[in-house]
């Protein structure tokens, strides 16, 4: 399809903008009119800087208040169309948006709304260009794409067609089904919005929380699919009002927004092809989204003094030594099926990670069926590949960047639990120093980020990963809001938790300004009986977040809970969720170097959470140390 994308979703100048947005690969620009009134430069001369990056202008907007207007009010918006005619056609730009009327002046009668119509779509035949027009859903008289439709039909003119928005229909909970029943040729021209659900005024909803589709919570692949089916053929476009994007770097925006068309299109083109609708224009085709089955490794940057820090804290988690790295300064420990490498080879990827950052978690090791396959996926989708060097002997893992800078690798699931670190690694006793704790997997990575990319992760491992997101929470830091949403696959067997700060004082705030965004913040770690594995834990050595005695006295008033049970967690320090599918027992460790610690979690029955209700109480505890 020709891609494209409104100015207004962008940061910066009118020419960066541009230049932002021909790097990601867009076919052509919706001009946002305000884009072009501060604009240092004539129509034409903004004409020859899109066309010199290889873009199109395919839409001038917005014109408001037009149709529907007593006379005098009438004549002179005709006057100002007539205007912005004469600036489309001196930059190339085809076809007008016009939105519905807004204001008070505005007269409740579709004939004259039509009318009026027709009579600026002839003054655009005249020259050759085109009006399309929009229900907003905060429209005077016109806010459903239904209304907007018969005004178009009324009006009859073949320069005037229909501008649909996904926004406008899903913001109202309008039924999108009606959009296959119109001839794909009048409609004129598409805008995907996704957004989260909101409970707010819809037009403070629209100006500033829209997200790029794959972000939110709307269902655009099912309205995009009913476009589809109308036969549309036309620009898809996106038109994201956001206060986050209209202050991120430009160039990481238009990439995200690329991403997320070329998400929409592939979904979209699932849905068509069963059964199979024909297709007028192609729709990208990347390959399908790689099985995941869960972390194999988790590896962290170090240098030699913090390499011998991890050692001793594996050693207290209960982690043996497995072995070193055939070729690399790189050391494996082993609990479980966890795998922790602690990386301090020099001149590596990880060294530079650590200069930039300190210890941190540089690495994720996801078990895939085809990590070829994964790995093209990603590229399609425009992430890029990283290529490690690789010793004699030792096996190629692919990998990618994720976004933030850390590598996700893709662990072939045919090498087995352990085939990966057999060949890489030269393996030492494995009988030695056996302080297992009984921990079992890695449960789930909790990522710390920047508030301009929680946008940015869902949307990457969604369309690159495969996961969906959960529930979007706000909790409670003692010194400001954090929100959190968990992403999972299917089967549950890979779990992320994406976590922002509302505000630069919590402490996800300040372990961000260590790190510089992206950064593990903890790491959950499964085990079959959370007691047995504290106790072992503490004697080893481990120190656990202390919990308020207060935390279970409510805990108690809260839910319904086996006194025995309560006693146990409360000598324990053990935290407590419960839902309607099972129950989740969890404790935190204290921090280490840059902020980082672990969680120990026992899921019982279907539990499909993170227990983030309990986080407030150990935010509170850590900032009470
Ligand atoms: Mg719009
Ligand atoms: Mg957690």
């Amino acid at each position: 399809m020709h891609r494209s994308i409104a100015t207004v979703s962008l940061s910066g100048t009118l020419r960066q903008k541009l230049e932002a947005v021909a790097a990601a690969g867009f076919d052509g620009i919706e001009l946002f009119e305000a884009d072009f009134i501060n604009f240092k430069g004539t129509a034409a001369e903004l004409g020859r800087i899109a066309g010199d990056l290889g873009l199109s202008i395919d839409l001038y907007q917005p014109l408001r208040d037009f149709e529907g207007m007593p006379e005098p009010q009438f004549r002179r918006s005709l006057e100002r169309a007539e205007r912005k005619f004469d600036l489309m056609q001196a930059m190339g730009a085809p076809t007008m948006l016009c939105c519905s009327n807004t204001s008070a002046l505005a007269i409740d009668d579709p004939s004259l709304a039509a009318a009026q119509l027709h009579e600026l779509a002839e003054r655009a035949a005249r020259r050759n260009l085109r009006v399309g027009f929009e229900a907003l859903a905060w429209g005077r008289h016109t806010s459903l794409y239904g209304q907007a439709w018969e005004i178009v039909k009324q009006a009859n003119h073949a320069h005037l067609g229909l501008i649909l928005d996904s926004f406008h229909t899903l913001s109202l909970k309008d039924d999108p089904a009606g959009i296959a029943a119109i001839p794909g040729d009048k409609i004129f021209f598409l805008q995907m919005a996704d957004a989260p659900l909101l409970s707010m005024d819809v037009l403070q909803w629209a100006r500033h929380h829209r997200s790029f589709p794959g972000q939110g919570d709307f269902d655009v692949v099912g309205f995009f699919e009913q476009v589809l089916r109308a036969g549309y053929t036309g620009p898809l476009s996106l038109e994201i009002f956001n206060d986050i994007f209209r202050e991120t770097p430009n160039r990481r925006t238009a990439v995200d927004a690329m991403r997320s068309l070329l998400y929409l299109e592939s979904e979209a083109r699932q849905r068509l092809a069963k059964p199979a609708v024909p297709q007028p224009v192609a729709l990208f085709d990347p390959p399908p989204v790689p099985a995941l089955s869960g972390l194999s490794f988790i590896e962290f940057a170090a240098d030699e003094a913090s390499a011998a820090t991890l050692a001793t804290l594996a050693g207290q988690l209960g982690f043996r030594r497995i072995g070193r790295h055939r070729s690399k300064a790189v050391t494996l420990y082993r609990q479980g099926e966890i795998n922790l490498i602690v990386n301090a080879q020099p001149d590596s990827f990880a060294r530079q990670r650590f200069e930039a950052h300190g210890t941190s978690v540089c690495a994720l090791g996801v078990r895939c069926d085809d990590p070829l396959a994964a790995v093209g996926r990603a590229t399609a989708m425009r992430s890029q590949r990283h290529d490690s060097p690789v010793g004699p002997n030792e096996l190629r893992v692919p990998a990618i960047v994720a976004p933030g800078g850390n590598l996700i690798h893709f662990v072939p699931e045919a090498l087995g639990a352990n085939g990966l670190y057999e060949a890489d690694f030269l393996l030492e006793d494995e009988g030695a120093g056996n302080n297992d704790a009984g921990l079992q997997c890695i449960d789930h990575v909790a990522l710390g980020l920047a508030l301009d990319q929680l946008d940015t992760w869902v949307l990457f491992t969604r369309a690159v990963l495969g996961l969906e997101p959960g529930e979007s929470l706000e909790l409670a830091d003692p010194f400001g809001l954090i929100r959190s949403r968990g992403v999972a696959n299917a089967d549950r067997s890979l779990r992320l938790v994406l976590n922002v700060s509302l505000s630069q004082r919590t402490r996800t705030a300040r372990t961000l300004s260590v790190t510089g965004g992206g950064a593990v913040h903890h790491v959950a770690l499964s085990c079959a009986d959370i007691f047995e594995t504290a106790a072992k834990l503490r004697a080893n050595g481990t120190r656990f977040v202390p919990i308020s005695d207060n935390y279970y006295d409510d805990l108690a008033t809260r839910i319904d809970i086996d006194p025995a049970l309560l006693s146990r967690m409360r000598q324990a320090g053990v935290l407590f969720d419960r839902s309607p599918a099972g129950d989740y027992l969890h404790i935190y460790t204290e921090s280490f170097e840059g902020g980082l610690f672990f969680e120990v979690a026992q899921r019982l029955g279907n539990y499909d959470a993170y227990g983030a209700l309990n986080a407030p109480a150990r935010m509170a505890s850590q900032a009470q140390d």
